[in-house]
């Protein structure tokens, strides 16, 4: 690239891109230290991100030392990103070899793990350094203490848990799933959590966006009339209405409007499916019997903090599922 180059964000994102399969990715790094070195960092907050950029590659050539290198520069320059650039720092100490240098750098790190989740790259680190067992161990243990505090913490905490326990389920399945360990209770929250955002987010181009939730007794006579449904619902209603508050807390927070529940009956779906010829217990029909429903007039979501709940408890909204649901 010509020296003169401003590097935009947008130029960091090309150069990310090429650098996987670029013949000469050392000549690829060095351009972008220069271009920090020359003050050609077009927004001066990139320049952390940009060294990181820069040892990422020089780590994926096999040149430790000299990434190991950007990323002290890195902490050095942005405090403010320390975890992505610390978790690194100690992960290439821990491949050279630096076992307690490293060690210390990471464990420094570990309490974040409850609350930051950017807090997930040094489990990524640990694990490419061979410490998966350890990075499961800190993992499980971030997890716990964050259910438990869910269960006795204020509101404020107990949004902050929900937020983090979606990220670290989702990447202790993973982790577990590449050490071949089977499904524990968390992996199966992981994978409930991931069913419950991904039907809500299916359902979102749809609009109003409205996920099909069944109150108890509706529940209850469900399950037992078409037990097949025990495969896309939890054994449980506390559970399902957990679950559905779980989605729409996602769907949220990725930008989704206009959400909203439907509450289906078990007589309801049985003559739905028959108009349909459908079957009652294949999830697309499911989904089509939402659609139906919201053509009425779904309950919007969320209800006030001291509304009624959308779950039909006849709690108030703030101390119903909106703090036992998040998680
Ligand atoms: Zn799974
Ligand atoms: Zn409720």
């Amino acid at each position: 690239m010509p020296s003169t180059d401003l590097l935009t964000a947008a130029r960091l994102a090309e150069i990310e891109e090429l650098a996987t399969g670029s013949p000469d990715p050392a000549s690829l790094a060095a351009d972008v230290v220069r271009a920090v070195d020359e003050g050609r960092i077009a927004d001066p907050d990139d320049t952390g991100h940009a060294l990181l950029l820069a040892a990422r590659i020089l780590e994926q050539a096999g040149d430790l030392a000299d990434a190991l290198a950007l990323a002290t520069r890195a902490i050095a320059e942005q405090p403010q990103h320390d975890v992505r650039a610390r978790s690194m720092r100690g992960g290439l100490l821990l491949r050279l070899g630096r076992d307690e240098e490293g060690l210390a750098e990471l464990t420094a790190l570990r309490p974040r793990l409850e609350s930051d989740p950017d807090a997930t790259h040094l489990v990524d680190e640990l694990a490419h350094a061979g410490r998966a067992e350890t990075a499961l161990e800190w993992i499980t243990g971030a997890l716990d203490a964050i259910l438990e505090r869910k269960q006795h913490g204020s509101e404020d905490a107990q949004d902050e848990a929900a937020a983090m326990v979606y990220g670290l389920a989702q990447r202790r399945h993973e982790l577990r799933e590449e050490m071949g360990l089977p499904h524990d209770h968390y992996d199966h929250l992981a994978d409930r959590l991931d069913a419950a955002a991904g039907r809500v987010l299916n359902s979102l181009a749809d609009s109003p966006a409205t996920l099909l939730f069944w109150p108890r007794p509706e529940y209850d006579a469900l399950l037992v009339r078409w037990p097949a449904l025990g495969d896309t619902y939890p054994p449980g209603w506390d559970e399902h209405r957990a679950q559905v508050e779980q989605a729409l807390v996602t769907a949220a927070e990725q930008g989704a409007t206009d959400l909203g529940v439907v509450a289906g009956s078990v007589a309801g779906l049985a003559t739905f499916a028959e108009q349909e010829g459908g079957d009652p217990t294949d999830p697309d029909t499911l989904d089509d019997y939402a659609d139906a429903l919201s053509e009425a007039a779904p309950t919007p979501w969320p209800p006030g903090r001291n509304d009624a709940c959308w779950c039909g408890s006849g709690s108030k909204y703030k101390k119903c599922c909106r703090p036992r649901s998040r998680g």
